[in-house]
């Protein structure tokens, strides 16, 4: 490690935070990423996607979230770890830049964009960290294999398992952060939870995360934040609406280039995405600012399917949705796709299937092996337990999750 590692700022540096108040920076390491040109560019995609269309409050953007992450890292491992036997204070830089790099790879409208281009922001998470980037070259200079330890962190493959569950696991900074931030920028009441006690009760233990037995009504509180959070907000079947509309303009647009057609506005931004060869420069270059501006020019295309398209997610004229699953009810199903064929619209653009299994959140479940970390009580014995062991509410909850499967269509079609 280079004295760089260690070097702090002579004054400290603190940014005013709506959710925990102060986000205080004293490392010169953490103060340089931050003014990287891919740290800056999170300003430019938005926490919540679409969700602002339906929680007009909700324009809040990866950039004040991942401030917020490194902020509760800050303070577990300043606060409540710093000289305890079983945490490694060596840890402490690589979990802060893990924290506040973890969604650098994220792209416009993440989950519509991703579906379409096949593009994976963990991939290029890790290519922002190793690739020749302003962000890269700060890593480096801390030392040779920094910026690799870094990935290995949000990639969930470092060594150091307590490290890793800071930043991911059942209840993990970047949770932590997001249900609050979420809550209070779409302005709904539930969201918020007890994190000062959370923060108290949290210990390294055995090389994992423990929570002491006393703070089990928080966490408790926690975990019914998040369930009310996921069925209100994120699976809000009107901002998946939007996402909808969203992914078939994009769809759209590359379906279109690959026909050879002129158009107006040459969209030179997507040319890599639609020819499959990104560069991670081409891949930066992208924001949703960019994409909300090819919407508009889009608008004045000749193609009728791209310009309405664009005009409906624009102007708000989203697609109404009915509970359906295609695969369980095949005939109604095709009944709805007749219907807007007959309108003379094309079902590849006006019909849309979607399921919340689809999207990036998953409930408590603490038998799936397949789900995050589980969450561990240490009881006043000393004996480690997995919370529904001990929660009656958190067991009644974990098993009761049922996928929320909806159709979209446009809403001028009649659909019973
Ligand atoms: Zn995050």
């Amino acid at each position: 490690m280079s004295n760089y590692a260690n070097s702090k700022l002579v004054e400290e540096k603190v940014f005013k935070d709506p959710v925990h108040r102060y986000v205080h920076v004293r490392d010169q390491v953490i103060w340089d990423l931050i003014g990287t040109k891919e740290f800056q560019r999170l300003r430019r995609i938005k926490q919540l996607g679409t969700a602002y269309l339906v929680f007009h409050g909700a324009e809040h953007s990866r950039f004040n979230h991942s401030l917020g992450v490194y902020e509760i890292v800050r303070r577990i491992v300043d606060d409540v770890f710093r000289g305890r036997p079983e945490w490694d204070d060596s840890e402490r830089l690589v979990v802060l830049c893990a924290a506040l790099l973890h969604d650098l790879g994220h792209g416009p409208f993440s989950h519509a964009f991703e579906n379409v281009f096949h593009t994976d922001h963990e991939y290029y998470t890790r290519q922002i960290l190793l690739g020749n980037t302003e962000v890269n070259a700060i890593l480096r200079k801390v030392s040779g294999d920094f910026a690799e330890r870094v990935a290995l962190v949000i990639e969930k493959n470092y060594t150091n398992n307590i490290v890793v569950s800071l930043i991911s696991s059942q209840i993990d900074a970047d949770r932590m952060d997001y249900l609050q931030r979420d809550a209070y920028f779409t302005g709904v009441s539930y969201g918020h939870f007890d994190m000062e006690r959370i923060l108290r009760v949290i210990r390294p233990r055995q090389g994992q995360i423990v929570f002491k037995a006393s703070g089990m009504h928080a966490i408790e509180d926690y975990i019914m934040s998040r369930y009310q959070m996921y069925l209100q907000i994120y699976f809000h079947p009107v901002s998946r609406s939007a996402e909808a509309v969203l992914n078939h303009i994009l769809k759209r647009a590359k379906k279109l280039y690959e026909e050879g057609y002129q158009f107006k506005f040459e969209p030179v931004h997507f040319h890599a995405f639609f020819n499959n060869v990104v560069s991670l420069e081409d891949y930066l270059a992208l924001d949703e600012n960019i994409l909300l501006a090819y919407f508009q020019f889009w608008m004045g295309e000749e193609d009728a399917i791209l310009k309405d398209l664009c005009r409906r997610f624009l102007n708000r004229d989203l697609f109404a949705h009915v509970d359906l699953n295609p695969e369980e009810e095949p005939e109604r199903y095709a009944w709805l796709i007749e219907q807007v064929r007959a309108q003379g619209l094309d079902p590849e653009y006006y019909v849309k299937p979607d399921s919340t299994s689809d999207l990036p959140y998953d409930f408590y479940r603490p038998g799936d092996k397949s789900t995050k970390k589980p969450i561990y009580l240490e009881m006043p014995s000393g004996e480690i337990r997995e919370l529904s062991e001990q929660s009656h509410i958190v067991s009644a909850m974990a098993n009761n999750i049922k996928v929320d499967y909806k159709v979209y269509y446009p809403k001028e079609i009649l659909f019973i």
